[in-house]
Formats: structure tokens, sequence, C-alpha cells
């Protein structure tokens, strides 16, 4: 038998469909015949080649990502086959893939952060990921059963749910009290919207360019959204939070973004900086000082904190983010969207 994948023959390419014969799962491999994956910007900024680092320098990913490359990095399956050693879960169950699978030696993975290895084996990045019609995970400790989640609509939790939730976490307590600054409402943007209440938060003031996502914000339940063009921006956003703003998520990650968030931080503050649209920003040292600002980079999230989020769904709901559902033969078509802006909420590619 014969699966399926679409594949990155190189930067800037178009995928391309390749047939191979359906693995046979040895050790504790489990072989899953993927249910919906999602398409995250990242994987643009993988198509593209590297990151904008700002002041006209770029870190290529040149060497860092093999071809052909099957991306897809948010997915669910359904298991077909299981390896001899694999114990814990069985065919038939359907299941979250957590991709952020490390070396397992390390001391980020000795500690459970396997997010952060620095010989990461992430499915979708540096191994064959879910833009296929099946996929391998090296073991069933990456897979998460989703009893009770509909598999299409819990596959977006593996990277743009954990990377929100664990980013949500480092506003700490205060988080029930004051609502939070987030800009941009893309894939990202609409999941935080929604963890803010799963997590039991204030609530969201949102910065988005597109008017027609700060409309699909305030329908998710945001307290505003803002334009970020508007000359009184720092005004509207002041007016909103209604309290001294002390924690900003960046989704976006351009230096207008990070500047705009840090230099709306009041005492005590933190600027959680996430996306990576890419660029640099100035900043004024001593305001950093005086303020006793934290500007902090948050990354994916562990898979243990992947497991918390799940049980958190189980229990409070799943967040409900604009969900477009796609052919896996349309994942070129996916891609560009999300590159020029047009995709509302996020694209999962459905085989
Ligand atoms: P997306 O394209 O779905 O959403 C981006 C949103 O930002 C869009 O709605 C866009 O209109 C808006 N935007 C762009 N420029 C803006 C600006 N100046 N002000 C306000 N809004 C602006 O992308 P996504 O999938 O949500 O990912 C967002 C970023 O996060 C990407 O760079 C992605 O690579 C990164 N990311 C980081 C991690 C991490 O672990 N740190 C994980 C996943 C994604």
């Amino acid at each position: 038998m014969n699966m399926r994948c679409f594949h990155l023959p190189g930067f800037r390419a178009k995928l391309v469909p390749a047939d191979k014969p359906l693995p046979q799962p040895t050790g504790s491999e489990v072989v899953l015949k993927v249910l919906a994956a999602g398409v995250c910007h990242s994987d643009v900024h993988i198509w593209e080649g590297g990151y904008d680092l700002g002041n006209d320098q770029t870190m290529s990913f040149e060497g860092r990502v093999k071809f052909p490359l099957t991306m897809g990095h948010e997915s669910s399956g359904q298991v077909v086959a299981v390896g001899p050693d694999s114990k814990d879960v069985k065919v038939g169950d359907k299941c979250l893939i957590c991709s952020w699978i490390g070396c397992r030696e390390c001391a980020f993975c000795k500690q459970g952060d396997e997010h952060l290895c620095t010989a990461p084996r992430f499915l979708g990045v540096n191994r064959e990921g879910g833009y296929a019609d099946h996929i391998v995970v090296p073991h069933d400790r990456y897979l998460i059963d989703l009893k009770g989640v509909d598999p299409v609509a819990a596959a977006p939790l593996a990277c743009s749910g954990l990377t929100t939730y664990s980013a949500l976490k480092k506003a700490g307590p205060r988080l029930a009290d004051d609502p939070v600054l987030v800009i941009g409402a893309g894939g990202l943007g609409m999941m935080a919207i929604n963890l803010v209440r799963v997590m039991g938060g204030k609530g969201a003031v949102v910065v988005e360019l597109d008017p027609l996502k700060r409309k699909a914000a305030l329908d998710a339940g945001a307290i505003a959204a803002i334009d970020p063009k508007a000359p009184d921006v720092d005004k509207q956003i002041r007016h909103e939070l209604g309290a001294p703003v002390y924690f900003v998520l960046d989704l976006v990650g351009s230096g207008e973004t990070a500047a705009l968030g840090f230099r709306l931080l009041d005492k005590g503050g933190k600027l959680v900086v996430v996306g990576l649209f890419g660029g640099a920003m100035s900043l004024s040292v001593p305001m950093v000082t005086m303020r006793a600002a934290s500007i902090v980079g948050s990354y994916i999230g562990s898979p243990g904190e992947l497991r918390e989020l799940v049980q958190l769904v189980q229990t409070k709901g799943m967040p409900v983010i604009p969900l477009d559902k796609r052919r896996l033969e349309d994942a070129n078509e996916a891609l560009a969207d999300l590159r020029a802006g047009k995709v509302m909420g996020r694209v999962v590619l459905v085989p």
C-alpha cells in the first residue's frame, strides 16, 4: 500500500505530490492516517527560506532544512499501525500529534523542554510532517488521545494552541484580573483570544491591520479590535485596556509591533514576543530599568504543556477559531493565501 505526501523540493518552490510505500512501524513507532494538518505561518517562513533579522540581516534555513521536506507540524491522526514496542496507543485511536521531538539527551530535553532541544527532530521541520495522508511518529509518547474532541478542529492545538497557551501562562495570575493586549489576529491571534477565556482570563484587546480580521476578533469575543495605523493607536489601546498595560503578546513579531508593545508597557510590564515576521527595533535602555519591564521570547511549548492544554479543552471546551478546511491537494494555494494575508483563522488540510 502507498501513502501520498505533498513535499517541498526546495525554497520558494511549489509543493509536489509524491507517492511512496506506507511504512511499517518498527520499535515504538506509530503510523497514523492524517485527519487534519494546520497550515502555520512558520511554514511560510520555511518556504521563504529564512527570517528577516532586521538591519539588513537574514537568517537562512540553508543547510537546516533537508529537501524534499513534507511540512506540517499541526496535525491530528488516527492510528493505523503500531510498532511491537508501542504500549500506550492502539489501532483506531484518534490523537493529537506532538511534533516537538527532541534528542532526549540535552539539558533541555532532560527537563521536559524538548521544544527547546538544540538538535531537534521536529515533525514537519526536520522530519516528515502532516501535509500527507499518513505520518510516522517515532514514539507513542508524542500522541495525545483526543477523546471527546473533534480531531479536525483540534489539529491547530499542536502549534498555534500550544504556542499561545505557553505564552499566555507567562502572564501569571494577573491574567484573571487584567485584560491583555494581543497583537495580530491571524491563526495564533484567534486562538489566543479564545484561550484567554478558556484559561480564566479577563479578556483580550486586539491590534490587527486587516479590518475583516478585526471584525472576526470582535466576533470571537475580543474586548476591542484596534487598527495599528490609527494616529491615536496608543491612546485607544490604553482606553480599551482600562488598566496599566502589564502584558502584551506580540504574535506578529515585527520591528513595528515589538516597538508598539514595548512603548505601551507600564511598570512591571511584560512583552512576550512570539511572531517571526521579522525586523529590528531600537530600545531606550533606561526605560527597561525604570519600568522594571521584561521582554521575553516564547517558542512553542513543551510536550507536557500540550497535554495540559488538551486536558484543559477537554474540560473547559475547545477554542472556537474560524477553520478553513481545504483538501490536501490545495496545500500550495493555502500557503500562498496565508502569505498574502488572505486566510481567516486557520487553514486545515484534510486528506
Ligand atoms: P497569520 O498569518 O495567520 O497571522 C498574522 C496576523 O498578523 C495577520 O492577521 C496579519 O494581518 C497580522 N499583522 C501583520 N502585520 C501586522 C501589524 N503590523 N500589526 C498588526 N497586525 C499585523 O500567522 P500565524 O500563523 O498566526 O503566525 C504568526 C507568527 O507567529 C508567524 O511569524 C509565525 O511564524 C510565528 N509563530 C511563532 C511560533 C513560536 O513558537 N514563537 C509558533 C507558531 C508561529
